[in-house]
């Protein structure tokens, strides 16, 4: 499994519509402070079902949606889709590509959809549950927050990741089976 492709439409500073090819591997996003590189990683977050303003660095929902700018007026809603290469099916939903689009209007309203069949955002969260990838995870490490996991004591760095490796979950299992 790994990202193929992201497209945002009306997302922070990306008005117009803008579509990132990932390839397998590593992708490096370059540009200038203020370019957007950080909106992407928020992107990503956002159309997995990122609900805290704050983890979006924003203070309240609505501010995902592109504000505007000088030369050109705000915009009513934004639009996220992610397509997952899936041919290993790691994700457990019989297609070998997986597009997920999350949908938000000022007035604070969210759409979802998988495969542009219109969902629930528990859908989403169930399908991603066991991937790695969904929210609450530590997969995505934010700005700033490298300074903390490298500063962390030993016990919480490995915390870390167990988490993101998909181990802690097993291990709460683990302690509550002995506690009995
Ligand atoms: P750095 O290298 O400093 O980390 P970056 O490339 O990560 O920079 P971002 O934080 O992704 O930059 O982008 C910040 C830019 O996004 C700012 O110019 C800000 O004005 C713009 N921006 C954020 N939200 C919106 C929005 N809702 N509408 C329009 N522009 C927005
Ligand atoms: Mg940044």
């Amino acid at each position: 499994m790994h990202l193929k492709s992201l497209t945002v439409k009306g997302f922070k500073s990306f008005a117009s519509s803008t579509t990132l090819r990932l390839e397998p591997g590593v992708t490096c996003v370059v540009g200038p402070n203020g370019s957007g590189k950080s909106n992407v990683v928020d992107a990503i977050s956002w159309v997995l079902g990122e609900q805290g303003a704050k983890a979006l660095r924003g203070g309240k929902m609505e501010d995902v949606i592109f504000a505007g700018t000088s030369g050109r007026a705000p915009l009513g809603r934004a639009e996220v889709t992610l397509t997952i290469d899936n041919s290993d099916n790691a994700l457990p939903i019989d297609y070998t590509e997986v597009s997920v689009t999350r949908r938000m209007y000022r007035s604070g309203e969210s759409e979802y959809e998988i495969n542009g069949d219109r969902c629930r955002l528990i859908d989403i969260q169930e399908l991603m549950s066991d991937s790695g990838i969904g929210r609450e995870m530590h997969v995505i490490v934010g700005q700033g927050q490298l300074d903390s996991v490298l500063q962390a004591r030993p016990e919480d760095r490995r915390g870390f990741i167990e988490e993101a490796a998909g181990v802690l979950k097993h291990r709460k299992r683990k302690e509550k089976a002995l506690r009995k």
